[in-house]
């Protein structure tokens, strides 16, 4: 693991630490992160797998991996591979303790057979409407279910046929006896198992009856000895139940953590939203660059360093916030400037003929390979007669402080020479078609003898030794800040319909033609690219923008500092 991250202390470590001092669980720390795999891994997970697996190293201890499958309506072995990829791509491993909550199937059955014998358990013949009448408000108690008197002999009888297959879903459920008038309706007689005659992913058709998720949560934690239950806050109110039953049970007991969930601004984290997404094709899968999923991020061209970061950075809080995406950008800016290769791209090329140039002339320029990093050394850049420069480098009337290239006016081409506009040749519409310009031989970069000063430094790239690609530009997927949390309005509605530009016809530096998938560059002046894992190809290029130059978060912390 890297060295960047320290060890960070906060509310949960100050448990833990009083936990190793009093020697509640004999000096372990054993964590675990349990997705349910219903969806891709998402930035929020990230979070919490970069908290159960940090703790788990800061303290020399251990984190499962467990996958929560006991809804197999909604599961799926693709999500249980993206999740496993996932968490090593961020930099962890489980070694071994890969577990499932379906592998505990067998031993919830018997747990709650042992509660049933308990008196703890009994079988409800109430309907879902009838349960949800019975239930109270937060401010009523709640009544007790006709059924809950049943003797134990026949709850036993009846659960035993509800595993066998003998009784239409719906028929009966399991509940525990616990307390219809208190004031926690978790308390309130909650549901452990229900009858669903669906295919699991794992055990087939082997169960009809699956447990609820707090039945079998904190069970899977027990039997695995998890020492820190780390969760979100809406699981606060559940932790009396989660310990009613380990204690009812008598097994070890885990304690529950809750913490507040990581979210991110211009984006939405349910799973069930990001699937609409996928699956109303508004995106081009969950891997989509422009989603808050792991993969989309990857694909983006985030680091596994900079998500580390990111969400080390947030650190823990108890109260639920949002995090500005702009620190996101930063992160991953904050890593790639120390990494990446620095290369001359031209998006929206405008062609440029120096005019007092000789035909045929190659000189290959030397040019800085990353500055903040003098060991990836120098690469030679060709110069020709013939170059590509940026479009909005160029302006025929240009306002008072434009300082790049204009009729007359001179710039510095980066790593070459100082050229001149000389004349703009259009087509018959009125379009800037191409540029002719003058150089000067004298401020050859690195060797200028000319004691010219010029404003401006533009990129650029040979014509004649030009390598095409396709770049994608994405913008903020929505364009509200919470879109999730607007009441009148389905988030759908505040979609980005700009937040993908293809740009077909770019020009890049001949160094890039080898460039292979996932590779990361910065396009000096424009942002940080990657090679597109997806679509790209040796013959037909395709780059994805990660971020561009620009820096909002540095700003936003340096105007709060003033
Ligand atoms: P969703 O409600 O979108 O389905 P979930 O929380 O149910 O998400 P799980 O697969 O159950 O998704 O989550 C696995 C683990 O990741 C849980 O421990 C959960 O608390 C944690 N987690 C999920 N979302 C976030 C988040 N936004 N921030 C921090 N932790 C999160
Ligand atoms: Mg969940």
């Amino acid at each position: 693991m890297s060295e960047e991250i320290k060890k960070s202390s906060n509310f949960i470590t100050e448990i833990i630490d009083e936990h190793l001092k009093t020697n509640k669980y004999q000096g372990k720390v054993h964590t675990r992160f349990p997705p349910e795999p219903n969806g891709y891994l998402h930035i929020g997970h990230a979070k919490s797998i970069c908290l159960n697996f940090g703790l788990a190293r800061d303290y020399n201890g251990l984190c499962n991996l467990r996958f929560d499958d006991t809804n197999p309506t909604k599961e799926d072995i693709e999500y249980v591979d993206s999740i496993k990829e996932d968490i090593k791509w961020l930099g962890f491993t489980w070694d071994e303790r890969e577990y499932y909550a379906s592998d505990y199937f067998d031993k919830l059955y018997e747990f709650a057979v042992q509660l049933i014998k308990k008196g703890k358990a009994y079988v409800d013949s109430s309907s879902a409407e009838e349960i949800k009448a019975l239930r109270g408000t937060p401010t009523e108690p709640g009544k007790n279910s006709p059924y809950r008197d049943r003797p134990i002999e026949e709850n036993l009888e009846l659960f035993e046929k509800m595993k066998n297959g003998e009784f239409n879903e719906g028929k009966y459920v399991l509940r525990a006896k616990i307390d219809m008038a208190s004031p926690n309706l978790n308390m309130r007689d909650p549901i452990m198992y229900r009858i669903r005659f669906a295919e699991h992913h794992r055990t087939g058709n082997k169960w009809c009856i699956y447990p609820t998720y707090d039945w079998a949560h904190g069970q899977s934690d027990s039997i695995e000895g998890i020492t820190h239950s780390i969760c979100t806050l809406e699981f606060e109110n559940h932790r009396p139940l989660y310990n009613w039953f380990i204690e009812e049970l008598g097994i070890h007991h885990s304690q529950q953590i809750e913490f507040a969930r990581l979210n991110l601004n211009y984006t939405v984290m349910s799973k069930r939203k990001l699937l609409k997404l996928v699956e109303d094709k508004i995106v081009d899968g969950w891997d989509d660059p422009r989603m808050p999923t792991i993969s989309g991020l990857r694909r983006r061209g985030y680091t596994p360093e900079s998500i580390r970061n990111f969400a080390e950075g947030v650190g823990v809080a108890k109260r639920d916030n949002t995090i500005d995406v702009a620190l996101l950008e930063f992160r991953v800016r904050e890593d790639l400037n120390k990494k990446a290769q620095r290369v001359m791209s031209v998006l929206r090329p405008l062609k440029v003929v120096i005019t007092n140039y000789p035909d045929g002339k190659v000189e290959l320029m030397e040019a800085v390979n990353n500055p903040e990093d003098e060991t990836m050394g120098t690469r030679e850049v060709p110069f020709t007669k013939e170059i590509y420069i940026e479009h909005d480098d160029f302006m025929e009337d240009p306002p008072k402080k434009y300082f790049r290239l204009s009729p007359g006016n001179e710039v510095r081409l980066r790593y070459a020479y100082i050229i001149k506009c000389e004349e703009v040749i259009k087509d018959s519409e009125g379009n800037i078609t191409e540029l002719r310009c003058t150089y000067d031989p004298e401020t050859k970069s690195g060797h200028d003898t000319s004691g010219k000063k010029v404003k401006a430094t533009i990129h650029w790239v040979s014509a004649e030794h030009a390598v095409n690609a396709e770049v994608r530009l994405y913008d903020r997927l929505f364009s509200y800040e919470d879109p999730a949390g607007a009441k009148e309005k389905d988030f759908m509605e505040y979609l980005n319909p700009s937040s993908l530009e293809i740009l077909n016809d770019c020009k890049l530096e001949p160094y890039l033609k080898d460039a292979k998938k996932g590779d990361k560059f910065q396009f000096e002046r424009l942002g940080y690219f990657c090679v597109d894992t997806k679509y790209s190809t040796d013959e037909n290029l395709v780059f994805n923008r990660t971020v561009t130059l620009r820096d909002t978060w540095a700003k936003i912390q340096k105007n709060s500092e003033q």
